[in-house]
């Protein structure tokens, strides 16, 4: 096998497609001429057929002179017959032979073409294949991008079809010397095409059949004008090409500077994030308060301090075992209340705000307040809720203590004032009463004796008249001295006062476990009262509303307050419990001084009350509620436009 050129591929040796002219082969979907070669096989396997069968016959057959004697014609036919089945059967052997071979020499160079083909496409180069004529068989993916046009569009054309007519006319001239000379061809040539112009790099050779014979011209264009233009820049261009690329370069080093400088920063922070995580962990590992983090995706606490084991007295392993450990030593009256809360809290609200009893391994009680945040992503998605608890067991002590304290206080209050009251009575009484005895004794020992004139005694009786009408007007003067409350006449949001009065009752309320419902009416106009003592007399109804509730067999615990405007000219607030009420033949006694129904009462808050109302233009009274428990309304005038 011959080659033309040492350097570039013999596509004879290449083993490109093999087909021929009249039954075409694929090659990477063109047409290419087969290299005869191919088609010699059956001229080969005709010749050596003969020449076997030949063969055969001499050596099978040596008496062939004998054959043509005529004594010998019957063994010499069998001779003939012999060696021509032997002839048949060794020309097919030969023939299958030749068959398989050719067959495997087929496949291999399938697969070398695609190799090939492969290769051609991934070139940045044009490559080409043309027959005799100079029509393209075939264009690899960049020629055709080069060409502006697609492989379709190029392929069975020639380059007259394909270029301006001036280039094509360098082009097929090349093409033909490579043809007539057999030779490889190198050219660069400038081409002006549609303005631009273009410096190409032409290598051009034949393309062969294993005979040597020319069935084409196989080529490889590389765009030469980029780089040409940078060749031909003036010394000028190519110092302003140093600048620019300085600049670049200038420019590139302080991005890089620049990008140094934000890597620092950024460990920077992650070490200072990372301490500032080490001292929340340090903080959160040694408060006495538990710090725990809960997570919505994981629907369990995924953190807790260690001061859970101190204040639960369970291990943060069995919490970890058993999610529900913490849940589970509620105090069983309030985890219905706490279990509800938590549920509201990781479905929706992400908050937590619950005080709670827990009781410990060792039947201690302890008072709990939980307060959870949510926690929010960027998207504004609860995703955690981060909270508090705090074991509030000492706080509530002192606040129970402080009630028995304010309790002990009311009720001491309340007898001091009885005694107060009594011994004022008594001194004040002592006079009249011992002067009233006084005459009765000297009206006896005149009317002992005889005879007496009974006009005697009309001075006397009158004086005992008079003592005791002093003795009234003394205890009136009392009466008055209690429930006079000198007013300072001024103008009350009603609405407002009650949030304060409810203020200081609340640790009373919480302790009572009692729950505050507030129905407020919207722009309730001012009432004109005295702002202190109509505080009081809410804060009576309230605390006599706590302890009507307070009764034992009461079921739930509800204080409901709410404010109205009863007409033009006044507003009305009325304080509303879920006690055991009274009985409605009662409700003038309820007002009356000294009325009382508890053990330690003093039976005055209520017509004390009344009379703070009635003193400022309004009324006080009660009625029992029809599902139970009682209500106390009072009326006070709206604040008149000036
Ligand atoms: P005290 O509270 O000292 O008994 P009050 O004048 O405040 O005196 O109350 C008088 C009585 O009215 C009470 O003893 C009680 O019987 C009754 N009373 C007051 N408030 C209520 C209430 N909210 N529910 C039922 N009864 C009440």
């Amino acid at each position: 096998m011959s080659s033309n050129n040492p350097i570039l591929p013999n596509p004879a040796q290449s083993s490109l497609p093999a087909s021929s002219p009249h039954e075409p082969g694929r090659f990477s979907g063109i047409s290419l001429p087969q290299p005869r070669s191919a088609h010699r096989h059956p001229l080969l396997i005709s010749l050596t057929y003969v020449l076997g069968g030949l063969f055969w016959l001499w050596a099978l057959n040596p008496r062939l002179t004998a054959w043509l004697d005529p004594n010998h014609v019957s063994s010499s036919l069998f001779a003939v017959w012999s060696s021509t089945l032997l002839i048949v059967a060794s020309g097919g052997l030969l023939y299958g032979l030749l068959k398989s071979y050719h067959s495997m020499e087929h496949r291999a160079r399938q697969a070398q073409d695609l190799r090939l083909t492969h290769l051609m496409e991934q070139m940045a180069d044009t490559a080409f294949i043309k027959d005799r004529r100079g029509y393209y068989l075939y264009l690899n993916a960049a020629g055709a991008r080069q060409m502006g046009r697609t492989v379709t569009e190029c392929l069975n054309r020639d380059d007259s079809a394909l270029f301006p007519a001036g280039v094509a006319s360098t082009l097929i001239a090349d093409d033909r010397r490579v043809i007539a000379d057999g030779t490889l061809l190198v050219r660069e040539s400038t081409f002006a095409i549609e303005g631009d112009t273009h410096v190409l790099s032409f290598t051009k050779w034949p393309y062969r059949d294993t005979d040597d014979n020319i069935l084409g011209i196989l080529g490889i264009v590389r765009d030469l004008t980029p780089k040409r233009s940078l060749e031909q820049r003036s010394p000028h261009d190519c110092a302003n090409l140093e600048t620019c690329v300085q600049q670049r370069t200038a420019q590139l080093v302080g991005i890089n500077q620049a990008l140094e400088r934000q890597i620092a920063a950024r460990i920077q922070m992650e070490i200072a994030l990372r301490e500032s995580e080490e001292r929340f962990r340090q903080l959160a590992e040694h408060i006495r308060e538990i710090f725990w983090v809960y997570g919505m995706a994981e629907e369990r606490l995924i953190y807790i301090s260690p001061a859970y084991e101190e204040v639960w007295g369970h291990s943060i392993e069995a919490l970890h075992e058993r999610p529900r450990d913490w849940i589970e030593a509620i105090h069983p009256d309030d985890r219905p209340r706490v279990e509800a809360t938590v549920q509201l809290a990781t479905q929706t609200t992400g908050r937590v705000d619950e005080e709670f009893r827990i009781v410990r391994p060792d039947g201690a009680l302890r008072w709990i307040w939980a307060r959870g945040f949510p926690v929010r992503d960027d998207a504004g998605y609860v995703y955690r809720i981060a909270g508090l608890s705090e074991d509030i067991t000492a706080r509530k002590l002192a606040e129970d203590q402080l009630r028995r304290q304010q309790v002990e206080l009311t009720r001491m209050s309340r007898l001091s004032l009885a005694v107060e009251l009594a011994s004022n009575l008594a001194h004040e009484l002592n006079q009249p009463l011992a002067a009233i005895v006084a005459y009765t004794q000297a009206c006896l020992t005149l009317l002992r004796q005889t005879p007496t004139d009974p006009r005697l005694l009309t001075g006397t009786l009158e004086e005992i008249a008079n003592q005791g009408l002093r003795a009234g007007e003394i205890i009136r003067h009392l009466r008055e001295l209690v429930y006079r409350h000198p007013a300072a006449q001024g103008t009350v949001d009603l609405n407002a006062l009650i949030h304060s009065v409810l203020h200081y009752a609340q640790v009373e309320l919480r302790q009572a476990r009692i729950s505050v419902k507030l129905a407020l009416a919207d722009a309730l106009p001012m009432v004109s009262a005295d702002d202190i003592q109509i505080q009081l007399v809410v804060l009576y109804l309230i605390r006599n509303a706590i302890e009507a509730m307070n009764e034992p067999e009461t079921g739930p615990r509800e204080l409901t307050v709410s404010t109205a405007q009863l007409d033009p000219a006044s507003a009305l607030m009325t304080i509303r419990d879920t006690g055991p009420g009274f009985d409605p033949t009662l409700e003038d006694q309820l007002f009356r001084p000294f009325f009382t129904t508890k053990p330690g009462g003093m039976g005055l808050g209520l017509s004390v009350s009344r009379s703070i109302i009635e003193s400022q233009n309004g009324q006080l009274w009660a009625t029992p509620n029809p599902d139970g428990g009682a209500s106390f309304h009072f009326t006070l005038p709206i604040q008149a436009h000036p």
